[in-house]
């Protein structure tokens, strides 16, 4: 049996690790390499991912994914530290007491009685169907949305803020509270998450699969059966297909009607800069939100994070989703995008352009499905209504209420589980 898998990021790069040595393995993915949106540039003589990227305690199948590839030691806990700009200031936010200092007192007490709120629902279904919006005002008022939840639903997703459902918040709420006095510890590899895509890629072609450069255009399916892809022209044949590409390109590519599966999923895009530096801009920030008028939703600063030693520059991330092609962060070309963003860091920090030695810029158009009401009813399944048909990415109940690293590389394995349960390896 051959299983051509459409995708290398990491969904992809995970089910072709639990399956391959089990069935002929072949990953097509469009970009020259692996990784997807957890890839990594390669700047001088070090890797640094596109993306800025970290994990949580709680991400226990990528962790344990790690480990089992012998990688564990690169693993760290640090400290994550976060901020938020306004008035032209910046106010750390890690501790309850430093909370206590940017936010009026009235808001700390409506905002603690949220979380706690948050923590002791279990079950989120219901609030799928209503919006993040709503249940903040109605259970800590205008306040705390206005000065706290709004600049953050608004840098994670712009004019669909409002759309965003309260499932998805209180998610959200259940990971990043788990903070205690000195603030909350983020995982990160040493050398970056390049050498785990590194590891499986190597781990996959020793088992025998292979991972091939190639744009799938076409799936074709006759009979209620999976026959085949195209790539660049040449039909292979197979007998089963995992695809890991967004609905919209799956949409697309495929020559059949898929029932039963709602493809119809908003999807957001990114555009990412990463400025290699003379000098730090923050003092001990890691993670920065911004109540500001520029063209980006957050800074993060990697070498307040990672020490600067590991790359002999300081690193920083200037961010913003965007929600359609037409917006300037799609049309721009990099030049453009680069000199928007350092206009606006030129506002928040004079002298910003003086410390450039350097930039990358990365953009895509599908980054995060948008977890609008009643997307938890659009989760699409691992196996579907076609034969040797499946499914794992952004899109699985893996990913859901967020996506993540982690959440990827479970629904590869999840999504292999599915096969398995067929007893068709
Ligand atoms: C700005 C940003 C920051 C993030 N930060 C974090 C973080 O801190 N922690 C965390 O855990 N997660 C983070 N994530 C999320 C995480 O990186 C992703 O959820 C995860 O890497 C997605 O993996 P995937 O395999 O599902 O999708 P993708 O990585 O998108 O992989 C899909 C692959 O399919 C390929 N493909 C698409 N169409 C075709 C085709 N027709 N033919 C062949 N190949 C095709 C694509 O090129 C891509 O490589 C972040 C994401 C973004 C955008």
């Amino acid at each position: 049996m051959k299983t051509v898998i459409i995708g290398g990021g990491l969904a992809g790069l995970a089910a072709a690790f639990k399956m391959a040595g089990r069935d002929e393995i072949l990953i097509i993915e469009k970009e020259p390499e692996p990784g997807g949106i957890a890839s990594s540039y390669v700047i001088d003589n070090y890797h640094i991912e596109k993306y800025y990227h970290h994990i949580f305690a709680s991400d226990k199948e990528l962790i344990s994914l790690i480990e089992e590839l012998g990688l564990g030691k690169k693993l760290e806990w640090r400290k994550g530290t976060t901020g938020y700009y306004y008035n032209g200031k910046i106010y750390p936010m890690n501790t309850p007491l430093e909370i206590l200092k940017a936010l009026p007192l009235m808001d700390v007490i409506r905002l603690t009685w949220l979380v706690l709120k948050a923590k002791g629902i279990k079950d989120r279904t219901l609030f799928d169907e209503i919006k993040a919006k709503d249940w903040i005002i109605d259970t800590s008022g205008e306040s705390v949305y206005n000065n706290f939840f709004l600049p953050l639903l608004q840098s994670k997703f712009g004019d669909n803020k409002e759309k965003v459902s309260a499932a998805w918040l209180l998610g959200r709420v259940q990971i990043r509270s788990n903070r205690g006095t000195k603030g909350e510890r983020l995982g990160y590899m040493r050398g970056g998450f390049a050498a785990l895509i590194e590891k499986m890629a190597d781990a996959i072609r020793q088992k025998g699969g292979a991972i091939r450069n190639g744009q799938v255009s076409r799936i074709e399916v006759e009979n209620g059966y999976v026959r085949g892809v195209d790539v660049d022209g040449v039909t292979i044949k197979c007998d089963r297909i995992i695809s890991t590409c967004s609905p919209h390109v799956l949409e697309k590519i495929i020559n059949t009607k898929l029932l039963g599966c709602d493809l119809d999923i908003t999807y957001q895009g990114t555009a990412c800069a990463l400025f290699g530096l003379t000098e730090k801009v923050m003092d001990d920030v890691y993670w920065l939100n911004i109540k500001e008028e520029v063209p980006f939703g957050a800074i993060i600063e990697h070498t307040n994070f990672i020490p600067v030693s590991d790359y002999g520059e300081r690193l920083i991330y200037v961010t913003s989703y965007f929600q359609s092609p037409e917006s300037v962060l799609w049309q721009l070309d990099d030049e453009g995008v680069i000199d928007m963003y350092l206009k606006g860091l030129e506002k928040l920090f004079p002298g910003f352009r003086s410390k450039v030695k350097w930039w990358r810029l990365r953009r895509d158009m599908d980054t995060a499905p948008v977890y609008e009401v009643g997307y938890g009813k659009k989760v699409l399944p691992y196996k579907t209504g076609i034969n040797g048909l499946y499914l794992a990415g952004m899109f699985s109940e893996a990913n859901y209420p967020e996506r993540s690293m982690n959440g990827s590389v479970a629904a590869g394995f999840r999504c292999v589980d599915a096969v398995l349960t067929e007893g068709i390896l």
